[in-house]
């Protein structure tokens, strides 16, 4: 089967598939303040539609599947999706999630062939979880973190352990060394990611903390940092210290996007396919299975919409004004 190409050459390799658009958080810049109107349930992909997509776009040269949402792990078929998934011989087959129920199902995720593992944790101090994540929950995310490193998910291992921070203004910024002097500790990647604007996130330039002012932050306490090899298609420039067990990254989508190399695909939990993260330009999959459609048709409507996939996003102040979902139902 040939490659999924566009027309600028960009092979993709990398599916980023939202399990469902519910979360038992409520994250300042994902969730708008009111909700989201929840996509009835018989509309979302079922187990068996997520697993003949993610064998489809395999058979097609996808070798990296990242589950997200909304959190992936309020949906009880979670593990079963993993281990469905699982059975392709996939390279990396990761799971981005808030912890808040990973630690129960740390064993079964391993079991299942979860090789990679992110989880977002925006701060250290409890007062400021809540703040930003609008409930109560950081033990359990640093106790799952922990069982996490016990499992044997840590950069230094055939598994991954990295842990997202979005970096805000006036809110955690000030955390940048803390979080670092934990990945100088522990063999876990830390990456500061530039908040990014989304529907109903009130996305403002002011609340944006660079990876520049973020890395000078962590260099003026700890030294220079001598940056790794990330490889054409990364998304985080990576850095670290002789000294250090772990490392740092940053996600400069806003200062310094990363479109070029982009390998990416999205499809949400409700089956519609985005080429770009922000993209407004939809097209789904799940109502086309639903029709009858083989996978020679899913994947011929996979590589039109790669025909028409842009060369680069149009920059942080256009994204801000233009119409796209929020982003719990695209699936970071
Ligand atoms: N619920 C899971 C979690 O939080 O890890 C998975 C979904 S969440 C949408 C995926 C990632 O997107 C998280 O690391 C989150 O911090 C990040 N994210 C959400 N909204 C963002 C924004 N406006 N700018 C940058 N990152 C964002
Ligand atoms: Fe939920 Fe993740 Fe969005 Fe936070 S970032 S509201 S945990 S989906």
């Amino acid at each position: 089967m040939s490659a999924l190409t566009d027309a600028f050459g960009r092979r993709h390799t990398t599916l980023r598939l939202g399990l469902t658009e519910r979360c038992n958080l409520r994250c300042v810049y994902c969730m708008p303040a009111e909700g989201v109107p929840l996509t009835p349930t018989r509309q979302m992909l079922t187990t068996d539609e997520v697993a003949r997509l993610g064998r489809v776009l395999a058979e097609a040269g996808v070798d990296k599947v990242r589950l997200t949402g909304g959190e992936p792990l309020v949906r009880k078929d979670a593990v079963e999706v993993v281990a469905r998934l699982g059975r392709l011989g996939l390279r990396s087959l990761a799971v981005t999630t808030n912890g808040l129920l990973l630690e129960d199902r740390l064993a079964g995720l391993r079991a299942a062939g979860l090789t990679d593992l992110t989880v977002s944790l925006d701060t250290l101090r409890p007062d400021r979880f809540e703040t930003i994540t609008r409930r109560p929950g950081l033990d359990r995310v640093l106790s799952a973190l922990d069982a996490a490193l016990g499992h044997g998910y840590r950069i230094d291992g055939p598994r991954s352990l990295k842990v997202n921070v979005v970096s805000l203004r006036g809110v955690n910024e000030d955390e940048a060394v803390d979080f670092a002097d934990w990945a100088a500790r522990e063999p876990i990647e830390v990456r500061f990611i530039e908040v990014m604007p989304f529907d109903g996130n009130g996305w403002d330039r002011s609340e944006l903390v660079t990876f520049e002012e973020t890395r000078s932050r962590i260099e003026d306490v700890h030294g220079p940092l001598d940056a790794l090899d990330d490889g054409p298609h990364a998304t985080a420039r990576t850095f670290t210290r002789p000294d250090w067990r772990g490392r740092v990254g940053f996600v400069a989508s806003m200062t310094a996007p990363f479109c070029a190399g982009c390998n990416r695909l999205r499809v949400t939990a409700d089956g519609s396919l985005k080429v770009c993260l922000f993209g407004p330009r939809e097209v789904s999959l799940r109502d086309a299975m639903r029709d009858g459609a083989t996978d020679a048709d899913v994947l011929g409507l996979v590589r039109r919409a790669l025909a028409g996939k842009a060369r680069a996003h149009a920059g942080m102040d256009v994204l801000a004004t233009t119409e796209n979902r929020p982003m719990i139902t695209i699936g970071g």
